[in-house]
Parts: C-alpha cells; structure tokens; sequence
C-alpha cells in the first residue's frame, strides 16, 4: 500500500504521481486525469483525517514471537472497514492487541484514537474512551446475568466520562430496543452471559452489547462465524443499524456474505502481521474468487 498524506486529506491508492502539473492547462485536466487513474486503477480513494492511526505497529507474545510485523491502518469517522487475511496472519492478534489484552506485548509503533495515544491507556479507558472488541471466542461467566453485566458496563462508562447515570425506566428501554434490534428474546437477559449459548448466540449478544455501549470504533473479529442465514441478516442489519457519522466498524471476516450486507467501503488483507494489500469492496470478491494471492 502506497500512504501518501498531503495536508490532511490521505490519499491512499496505487498513484505514483509521476509529475506535477506546471501550467493551468494541467491543473483544469486533473479531474480528467484522476478519473482516469480510477479507471485504470480500479483502487483510488480519499478520505478525511482518521479517528483511528495505526502505524509500524509491532507486538509479541510473552515468550517474544513476533505477530504484528509492522501494520499501518487508518480508519476515518463513519467507516466501515473489512480485514481479511489467512488463518494465524494476526487478525485476531491486533483486536486484541488495540484493546490492551495483557497478553501481548507492543514492540514498536504507534496507535492514536482521536488524537490520543492508544497504548498508553488501561484497558478499561480504552473502552471508555470509545473501544470495542466484539471477540472471536466470546467468553461465558457462569452466574453473571446478561443484563447485570451491560448495567454495570453501561454505568462504568458513564461514570468515566461524567455522563448522568441511566436511570431504570432508560437503561430498560435502550435494552428493549436493543433486543429487539437483534431479535433477541427477552429471556436473554435474564441467562448468565454467554452461558450455554450456542456459537451464533454467543456473536448476537456481542453485538447487543455494541448496542449498548454505542462505542465509536468497534473490531467485530469474525462475527459472521456460526451464524446461520437468517442471524446474519439480522446481525449484519443490527451493525449496520449502529453506524452513523461518527462510528466506525471493523469487520473481521473470511466471508463475502457479510459484506454483502454491511458494506465496507474499505477492505485491507492483513498477511503475516502486516497489511499486505487495501482496496475498495471490490477486494473482497476476487479474494472470493482467487485466494489471498497479492
Ligand atoms: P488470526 O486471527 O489471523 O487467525 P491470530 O491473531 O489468532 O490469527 O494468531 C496469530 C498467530 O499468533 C498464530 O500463529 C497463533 O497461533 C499465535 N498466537 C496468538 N495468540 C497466541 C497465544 N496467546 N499463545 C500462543 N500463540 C498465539
Ligand atoms: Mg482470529
């Protein structure tokens, strides 16, 4: 991927620009130019000052194995965006890593989220400060009721960011809607947090729990797994319906038929700790179609 960042737009794309325009003649051919470049190129997009910077990230596990190789990416305001990539590239690695899982280690480079350094925050201002990781493998806690565990996240970021705390008749009706978004029967509420749900409950209660946090940038890591047609409509419409200006959404998936519902603008295929290839939604087919060959 080619990053060039010219006052504070990004262009982004295969563009090589080979000369500057020297005479007024050039400069009223430029849309001419670039919508050929388009053309020809098939990948050329603009897009504003990112929310969300990642740059020559680089992290470990304990023991030093190195996972992320040095990742760039850069996520603008109400944006989707989908990363593909083979199994064990380190899809999962970064969700983890962005969210502040102890487990690994940041060797070098950078994360900004609005202007802020990442990295340095707990793992809980993280989540304050708009973060939110729907997980590949969901974790049940027996004996923690569903509705218990948003009452207290959704208290816990209010209070952090000195927002009135909900009151009961609130709280209630942001869950109802919520559930019903998702189509979630109300006994969920009630069960311990992911305990005995099935794989494709377990992916729809994250996304419940988007709901109810409304973070301001979400990796949702292979949320399509394990849902059946009639989920994943209903899923793919509940993120769909949660974006607005001001949210963005990451889609970790292997699958073109999530992004057949919640279309990404912006599709990157991560290959062995690195970003090896970005493009437009058009990416995502041919590697439907022919693999991750770069
Ligand atoms: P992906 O999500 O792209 O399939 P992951 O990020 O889960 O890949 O994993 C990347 C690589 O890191 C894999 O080889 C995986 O086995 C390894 N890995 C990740 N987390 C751990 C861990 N906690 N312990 C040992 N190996 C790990
Ligand atoms: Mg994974």
């Amino acid at each position: 991927m080619h990053f060039y960042s010219p006052c504070h737009f990004h262009f982004v794309g295969r563009v090589r620009p080979s000369g500057c325009p020297t005479d007024i003649k050039k400069i009223l051919t430029m849309p001419v130019f670039l919508a050929k470049l388009l053309d020809r190129h098939g990948f050329f997009f603009l897009h504003f000052p990112s929310m969300f910077q990642i740059k020559d990230l680089h992290a470990s596990l304990a023991d030093g194995t190195e996972i992320l190789k040095g990742l760039d990416l850069s996520i603008g305001k109400g944006e989707i965006h989908a990363i593909m990539g083979p199994n064990g590239a380190g899809k999962s690695t970064l969700s983890k890593v962005i969210a502040g899982h102890p487990g690994y280690k940041v060797t070098g480079g950078s994360v900004e989220f609005f202007g802020k350094n990442l990295l340095e925050l707990s793992v809980s201002e993280r989540a304050n400060s708009g973060f939110f990781i729907g997980f590949q493998y969901p974790l049940e806690i027996a004996g923690l009721g569903n509705e218990e565990f948003l009452r207290a996240a959704i208290d816990a970021k209010h209070k952090a960011l000195n927002l009135p705390k909900l009151s009961e008749s609130e709280f209630k009706e942001k869950m109802d809607n919520a559930m019903q978004l998702l189509k979630m029967d109300s006994r969920y509420k009630e069960r311990g947090l992911n305990e005995g749900f099935s794989g494709g409950e377990k992916k729809r209660n994250e996304i419940l729990q988007m709901a109810i946090l409304e973070p301001a940038l979400s990796f949702l890591d292979e949320t399509d797994s394990g849902l059946d047609v009639d989920a994943l409509r209903i899923v793919a419409n509940g993120i769909n319906n949660l974006m607005n200006a001001e949210r963005s959404v990451v889609l970790i998936t292997h699958y073109q038929r999530l992004l057949d519902y919640a279309k990404p603008q912006f599709v990157h295929i991560l290959i062995n700790g690195k970003i090896a290839r970005s493009g437009g939604s058009e990416l995502a087919l041919e590697v439907e179609k022919s693999g991750y060959t770069c």
